[in-house]
């Protein structure tokens, strides 16, 4: 451990995205494009690099023409005729031959090997005064990432294999690095990028680890081996803590641990409200082994397993009867509780082996979600079918996200339908009465509540996309993370239209975004009439402490009150008055 004593503490101040407190040394990763691990073999494993080359080699020339078939069908030949450069870099026998001659000189890893070879070609011809020569060098950038995230495949970068217990620091950290975190290894992490309910600080919650976010900076300021602690309540940085820093944060870690000791009692008691009315408390999970945390904090059900985490750190699609049989455990295990299983939502941060390619400009608008699936309903029915099937068995429903209006709506429901059918042509055993949701999550899906609730048997509102679509507020943006405020009065009109929409047509209501876990924000919520609320596992008993304090009288009172008010600071205002009431040593 590094620790340079005669430094000051120096505090850097972000947003905080998962509560607690972690100590240790840093690990920066400035650009984890770069990050791909050297490693020994030996001479007897050679067959098998080679072997591992090919294969990403013959993977990635299918990606590349799979993405040209593509192009060239969405915007013409002409235009897709840029990725023949890529093929020949695939095809290229001298940059192959290298590779295998320095993988049996170097014995270390044909990732390693690829990438330096590649590397050093691309810098040759980019030192080259010519512009078609520097244009093959950033082809063959381009083709080297392809390769490597190949063949790598759920193979992780070096920073998530690293052995040692540290603080992670690096300019961004993806959604599906998260998801491959060691929790034993990071005890924290911090970044330069990112916001509140950007998919990495969701799943760092998830997955308990204390985290800060928009740092802008950190990765220039810091280094490997500095002495740090991240205070995931606050949003603060601390490098090189004092001693009086560090028993002020031995007092708050205890005062934390001991909130936390009284609630773990709730675990078997009902979420309701002091007047008697239940509402449905239940967990998001992001991968299947989250299962076991939601009966753990006393979860009713899931009522949000973002499936596509399935899809990410694979360079392969899963199968319908991979995902058929993750569904039917996750059903089973949740039994006789509701399973909701939202269908693929790629795109946006969220972006999967192969759909790099499109590079959009504006990606959580573009083709994101039920809009890449029906556009590629391959994908989609092999997810459908998988989740029918398994409905056979657990308690199982189906939502969609970011359903726009009634059309995409009875897309979305005519391709299922199109499965039921295939599957009982094919004598294949499935569970007919799975309820069908719709994600409200645009707000052109929220006006239209009144159309879209006719067709479904329930509402899930995803306010982070709500949120994000209706002041248009980029949600990973940390430089407009002050503009991102659920308290907005636009807000809280898009989500009373829904709530009262699903009332008038008799079908349920829930969140599942985090407003659903802003301790401040439920009040609102419950006075807004909503039925369900799914948070993230660990924030359950919290949310039931909450839940079990307030009363749905003095919740529809702070509604009235908040609907006279016209900005997010007063509304804001009123919530933390009620909060702080009833559940003060909650939100302190
Ligand atoms: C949401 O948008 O609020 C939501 C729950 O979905 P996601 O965060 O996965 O976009
Ligand atoms: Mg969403």
């Amino acid at each position: 451990m590094t620790t340079d004593d005669t430094k000051a503490e120096t505090r850097f101040f972000g947003l905080a995205v998962s509560p607690g407190i972690a100590r240790g040394t840093v690990h920066v990763v400035r650009d984890e494009a770069e990050d791909v691990a050297r490693y020994h073999i030996e001479p007897s494993e050679i067959a098998n690099e080679i072997g591992r080359f090919e294969t990403a080699l013959i993977q990635t020339r299918a990606q590349i023409l799979e993405m040209q078939q593509k192009i060239a069908e969405a915007i013409g030949a002409k235009d897709a005729g840029i990725f023949d450069a890529h093929l020949l870099v695939v095809e290229d026998r001298t940059l192959i031959d290298e590779v295998l001659r320095r993988l049996e000189g170097d014995l270390c890893n044909v990732d390693y090997v690829f990438q330096e070879v590649a590397k050093h070609y691309a810098d040759t011809l980019s030192k080259i005064d010519d512009p078609y020569l520097r244009e093959r060098a950033l082809d063959i950038q381009d083709v080297t990432r392809r390769v490597v995230r190949n063949l790598q495949g759920k193979a992780q970068k070096a920073f998530l294999a690293l052995s040692d217990p540290h603080i992670l620091v690096a300019h961004n950290i993806t959604p599906s690095d998260t998801a491959t975190m060691d929790r034993k290894q990071v005890l924290g992490f911090a970044t330069d990028l990112g916001s509140r309910t950007s998919h990495t600080a969701i799943m760092a919650r998830s997955m308990n680890i204390p985290a800060v976010v928009g740092l802008h900076n950190a990765t220039e300021k810091l280094e490997t081996g500095h002495e740090v602690l991240v205070d995931g309540y606050n949003g603060l940085l601390i490098l090189n803590p004092t001693p009086d820093t560090l028993w002020h944060y031995g007092e708050l870690k205890h005062r934390k641990e001991q909130v936390a000791e009284q609630l773990t009692g709730l675990r078997e008691t009902k979420s309701t409200t002091r007047d008697g009315r239940h509402i449905v408390l239940s967990a998001n999970i992001e991968l299947p082994n989250d299962v076991e945390s939601v009966a753990q904090n006393g979860a009713e059900g899931i009522g949000l397993y973002r499936t596509e985490f399935l899809y990410l750190n694979r360079a392969t699609l899963p199968t319908e009867e991979e995902q058929y049989q993750t569904y039917r455990k996750v059903a089973e295990h949740v039994a006789p509780h509701p399973l909701i299983i939202r269908t693929f939502d790629l795109g946006g941060d969220k972006i999967a082996c192969g759909m790099e390619a499109f590079d959009e400009q504006n990606p959580f608008m573009g083709l994101r979600a039920i809009r890449f699936c029906l556009e590629n309903l391959d994908i989609f029915k092999a997810q459908l079918r998988a989740i029918l099937r398994a409905s056979s068995t657990g308690n199982l429903k189906i939502m969609f996200p970011m359903i726009s209006g009634l059309d995409e709506l009875r897309r979305a429901i005519g391709v299922l339908d199109e499965c039921k059918a295939e599957l009982k042509r094919e004598r294949v055993a499935f569970g007919s009465a799975t309820e069908v949701g719709a994600m409200i999550e645009i707000p052109s899906a929220a006006l239209c509540a009144d159309a879209l609730a006719r067709e479904v048997d329930f509402f899930s509102i995803g306010t982070n996309d709500l949120i994000q679509y209706a002041l248009a507020v980029d949600r990973v943006n940390e430089r407009i993370a002050n503009l991102y405020e659920p308290a907005h009065p636009a807000v809280l009109r898009l989500l009373k239209m829904v709530s009262d929409a699903a009332h008038r047509h008799d079908i349920w209501a829930g969140v599942c975004g985090e407003m659903a876990g802003d301790l401040t924000m439920v009040p609102l919520l419950l006075g807004l009439g909503m039925d369900e609320l799914s948070v993230s596992a660990s924030l359950v008993p919290r949310v039931k402490r909450v839940v079990q304090s307030l009363s749905i009288p003095e919740c529809e009172k702070l509604v009235t009150a908040a609907l006279e008010l016209t900005t997010p600071a007063e509304i804001l205002a009123r919530c933390t008055e009620v909060a702080r009431q009833h559940y003060a040593d909650l939100i302190s």
